[in-house]
């Protein structure tokens, strides 16, 4: 069979692919120690559960209108209200099957052919390959460790052209756990608006965030940049929902109608009763979060600490999300104890999980080859375990 010649550029998501390695290996009576989990080890929480339990019993199991229902539109209109300060109506917000359906649909309704995506790396695995996807160009803009995985206004600058349709910012970041402040914000806003450009704000883990770190929305600098924005949500991480699936955008309502058109010929609306969930996930009671955020910063200091402490690895602290992006490229032209050699962060992460049964995430898959990614979203004992394992696997290489 002749395939669609649009498949031919685009590779699974290397991070399932990764956690379903570790998965069979696990169930082979394998004891292995996965950081690979790209989800919060957290339950829904009980009242969420509750309400879409209730939403079953009372039978509201049958299609909804395609872009979200007026009560879930309203609820995400009062959190950008409650959070941003933000105004928006009905018309500039669309729920999706998960935000990464939401990108999908962004892609597929504002990106074509001879458009330039900016995508400063390390980036989330999917972007590229959704631009790829729409026929657009991404275009990988590198930032170091030493910039703390943040982009310059130089560099943004530098890398617009006439062909440039829009920017993807997502912080905190997957992977690296960088987060822009509201000052360095504001001065990319200040370039997009200058530039007249567009700006995808991924802000899926705006809730988790240590350290008093305050998170701002880039739409919150005033009407210029506000129109440019195409804000990018959803519940997966801030409520530990990712397998509800319901991700939402707030844009210009324009966007809002293509992107509702194309889901009305694609998935329809999102699944009615995580749709009632959802309302109560967002106009509910927040302060689980918490607990949550002080847990993941427990463990997040001890990781880093733990990184930090092994001979040629160096990590960053980050200020968000749940992973953390140490650099391994020291231990790259060394030997395995079989003898192979460590070329990249594909091979030291299969040496990792083949002879030391630690998942990682190698960074090649999210643009930066120097790194792998952890994610301390399991419990301490885990952390500690799979760290020791880690440790055990550099000091092995000659
Ligand atoms: C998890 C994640 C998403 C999407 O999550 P959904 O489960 O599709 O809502 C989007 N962006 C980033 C950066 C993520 O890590």
């Amino acid at each position: 069979m002749k395939l669609a010649r649009r498949v031919a550029n685009i590779q699974p998501s290397p991070t399932l692919a990764i956690t379903g390695k570790a998965k069979a290996m696990k169930a082979q009576g394998i004891d292995v120690v996965g950081f690979g989990a790209g989800e919060p080890d957290f339950d829904t929480p009980d009242h969420i559960k509750a309400v879409a339990k209730k939403a079953l019993d009372d039978g509201y199991t049958k299609y909804t209108p395609v872009p979200g229902t007026p009560e879930l539109k309203d609820a995400v209109i009062a959190k950008l209200k409650r959070d941003y300060g933000l105004e928006y109506a009905r018309e500039n917000i669309i729920v999706s099957v998960g935000a990464k359906h939401s990108i999908y649909n962004v892609a597929q309704a504002f990106f074509e052919e001879g458009d330039e995506v900016i995508i400063p790396a390390p980036y989330w695995v999917s972007y590229p390959d959704i631009v790829l996807l729409a026929g657009a160009t991404p275009v990988i803009v590198d930032t170091k460790e030493k910039s703390g995985f943040k982009l310059s206004i130089e560099q943004l600058d530098k890398a617009i052209t006439p062909r440039t349709k829009c920017v993807i910012l997502n912080s905190p970041s997957n992977p690296t756990g960088a987060a822009y402040t509201g000052e360095e914000l504001k001065a990319i806003a200040d370039v997009i608006v200058r530039r007249d450009v567009t700006v995808l704000s991924d802000d899926i883990y705006e809730k988790l965030v240590y350290d008093g770190f305050r998170f701002v929305s880039i739409a919150s600098f005033g009407e210029e940049i506000r129109k440019r924005t195409i804000v990018v949500n959803g519940l997966s991480k801030a409520y530990s929902m990712t397998g509800w699936r319901i991700g939402y955008v707030a844009a210009g309502k324009e966007l809002v109608a293509a992107m509702t058109n194309i889901q009305s010929q694609s998935t329809s609306n999102p699944v009615s009763f995580c749709d009632k969930a959802a309302v109560e996930a967002l106009n509910g009671p927040q302060d689980f979060l918490k607990g949550w955020v002080a847990e993941f910063d427990r463990r997040r200091r001890y990781i880093v600490d733990r990184l930090n402490k092994i001979p040629g690895v160096s990590c960053l602290l980050p200020q968000g999300a749940f992973y953390v992006f140490p650099n391994f490229s020291k231990a790259y032209g060394r030997k395995t104890p079989s003898g192979r050699e460590i070329k990249g962060s594909s091979d030291l992460a299969a040496y990792f999980l083949e002879e030391y049964k630690v998942a990682s995430v190698p960074g090649v898959a999210f643009g930066d080859d120097a790194c792998q990614r952890l994610s301390y979203a399991m419990s301490m004992n885990n952390i500690e375990k799979g760290i020791e394992r880690i440790e055990q696997a550099v000091k092995d290489l000659r």
